[in-house]
């Protein structure tokens, strides 16, 4: 894997707040990563300043294609709240931003009907932009972001405002363009990240707190814990008396944390066999993503 982008201690102050601190991390090709954290993180001023429109305060960031002087052509962007001119076709705002990354006059309406009919714009291409829907938009949006083929694509919240159907397809057109290109996109959802995305940063207060696959996030925070539904408290009763593990218990419900208590299915299944019990239901349960998200959130 090649390494695209090397970011190393990048840091924005406002006066006395961080708004970012000491972010190091490596972007490779064709890999798209999540950039997930609670509002105020510091989500939009790290993409920002990868997008050479706001200057950090120290660090370095270092894109292995390109100069620094000029990163238009290497970098595409999707702010969070894209504007458009209202009087402006879908056509011309994409040509438009075509030609400001360098492209020449022909190419760029070329290309910039390419990218439309790609963006499921391809039937209001002269339609003005002052009456798109939102899901339109935030597909034009995405046009201006990848008409110019960027090699480093970065998107703020790029489906916070779409509809599920909305969302669903704009996560697979970012699936397939993940192909030409690398993604660093931001959102609150752990769940969008679910669908795509090879690394996850995971920024609280500025700082990041987290960095890995999904899958290894996961591990960290999962939490795992057996539960048991049994017919009657007088069973679960029973069973914590001849089970080796402490457990919580509520209703008919005992619950016992894998981890502290060194508790495995298999043995847990014979311990109800050997006792006869009325069981209604055994299950293995591991933090949601929700709850992950909420742990790392809000932890101190
Ligand atoms: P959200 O999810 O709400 O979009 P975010 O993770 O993108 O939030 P940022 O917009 O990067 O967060 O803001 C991070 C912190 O920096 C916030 O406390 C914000 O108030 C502060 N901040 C951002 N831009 C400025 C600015 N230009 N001047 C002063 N403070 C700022």
């Amino acid at each position: 894997m090649t390494v695209l982008l090397q970011v190393d201690r990048l840091t924005k102050r406002y006066g006395a707040h961080h708004a970012a601190e000491n972010l190091s991390f490596e972007l490779e090709e064709h890999t798209s990563t999540a950039l997930i954290g609670p509002n105020g993180a510091g989500k939009t001023t790290t993409l920002s300043m990868l997008a050479g429109l706001v200057s950090p305060s120290s660090g370095t960031l270092r894109l292995l294609e390109g100069s620094r002087q000029d990163l238009r052509p290497y970098i595409g962007f999707l702010p969070q709240y894209p504007k458009f001119f209202p009087w402006l076709s879908g056509l011309e705002f994409t040509e438009m931003t075509a030609r400001l990354s360098g492209m020449e006059v022909r190419r760029a309406r070329m290309e910039a009907q390419k990218t439309l009919e790609f963006v499921g714009l391809g039937d209001a291409l002269n339609k003005k932009a002052g009456v798109f829907s939102g899901g339109m938009k935030q597909r034009l949006g995405l046009a201006q972001a990848i008409v110019h083929k960027p090699k480093l694509l970065l998107l703020d919240e790029p489906v916070s405002a779409l509809d599920p159907v909305g969302r669903r397809q704009v996560m697979n057109l970012l699936k397939e363009l993940q192909q030409e290109t690398t993604i660093l996109y931001s959102t609150h959802i752990l769940n969008d990240a679910e669908e795509m995305t090879d690394q996850l940063l995971f920024l609280r207060k500025g700082l990041l707190v987290e960095q890995g696959s999904l899958s290894a996030v996961r591990d960290t925070y999962a939490d795992p814990r057996i539960v048991i539904e049994f017919e009657t408290a007088n069973d679960m009763r029973r069973f914590a008396e001849e089970a080796p593990w402490q457990m919580a218990m509520s209703g008919c419900v005992a619950t016992i944390d894998v981890m502290s208590q060194k508790a495995d299915m298999s043995s847990v299944l014979s311990v109800l066999n050997r006792g006869s019990f009325s069981v209604l239901k055994v299950e293995l349960q591991k933090a949601s993503l929700e709850e992950i998200f909420m742990k790392v959130a809000l932890a101190e």
